[in-house]
């Protein structure tokens, strides 16, 4: 294995697709809606088009989170008004009710940032909406699981720089886990910390970024659980 992990101190966790399903319930929830309005007699591939225009602007202008994606839904819904209303009401409600319950883990999430934890400082980073960002991590119990967690507006390569010097941290002894190329791995790798990707199938488009070539400071690894062979296992046996 090329990756360096001598020297890394403290582990950073992303939270949405790394440590739990997020991304699902909006894709989920988006291919339901655009299954209402082809019902409804218009044309699929225009209103995925439209969420999608609508999608890169409100992120832009209002930031991540359930509250601005229902936004968009709604912003489409009101100039579509042949979409069957009773239906479109239990479609946010059935969203709502996804974003408000207890996330599930993905195996074996719990168990290994416990087993870290005995030999690193291990940390939450989140972008999105404060309180919902925060109300997923203490339904779930992850912050028993770390040091302290962060929800931050965006991840980007400031966002990083600040988390670190905010705490003293020196960039190699950081090492950034999480699902996104361009959130997570980066802005991690480019100001000098080292940067571990768990792929995951749904990935919200707008997390797609080109990823770096395998060297010392970045690693892929299939899934959560295998973190433990990574940094817990001694080099002379693996
Ligand atoms: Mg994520």
């Amino acid at each position: 294995m090329l990756f360096q992990k001598d020297g890394i101190r403290h582990i950073i966790f992303d939270a949405d697709d790394t440590l739990w399903e997020n991304n699902i319930f909006y894709l989920k929830t988006t291919r339901d809606f655009i299954g209402l309005a082809e019902e409804a007699g218009y044309d699929p591939a225009e209103i995925e088009k439209l969420f999608d225009e609508l999608e890169l602007r409100v992120v832009r202008e209002h930031g991540y989170g359930s509250y601005n994606y229902v936004y968009i839904l709604d912003q489409i819904y009101a100039t579509h008004q042949r979409i069957a209303k009773d239906k479109f009401t239990e479609l946010i409600k059935r969203f709502k009710g996804f974003m408000t319950r207890k996330p599930d883990f993905f195996p074996l999430v719990p168990e290994t940032i416990h087993q870290l934890s005995k030999k690193f400082d291990c940390f939450i980073l989140t972008k999105g909406d404060q309180a919902e960002q925060e109300g997923k991590i203490l339904r779930a119990g992850a912050e028993k699981l770390v040091r302290k967690y962060f929800v931050v507006p965006e991840k980007d390569d400031h966002t990083y720089r600040q988390l670190l010097s905010s705490h003293q941290w020196i960039p190699e002894e950081c090492c950034m886990v999480g699902n996104s190329p361009k959130s997570d791995i980066n802005p991690s790798l480019r100001i000098g910390m080292k940067a571990i990707l768990i792929p995951y199938e749904n990935n919200w488009k707008l997390d797609h970024d080109p990823l770096p070539v395998q060297d010392k400071n970045f690693l892929i690894l299939d899934e959560f659980e295998d973190l433990i062979p990574v940094f817990c296992e001694d080099d002379s046996q693996s």
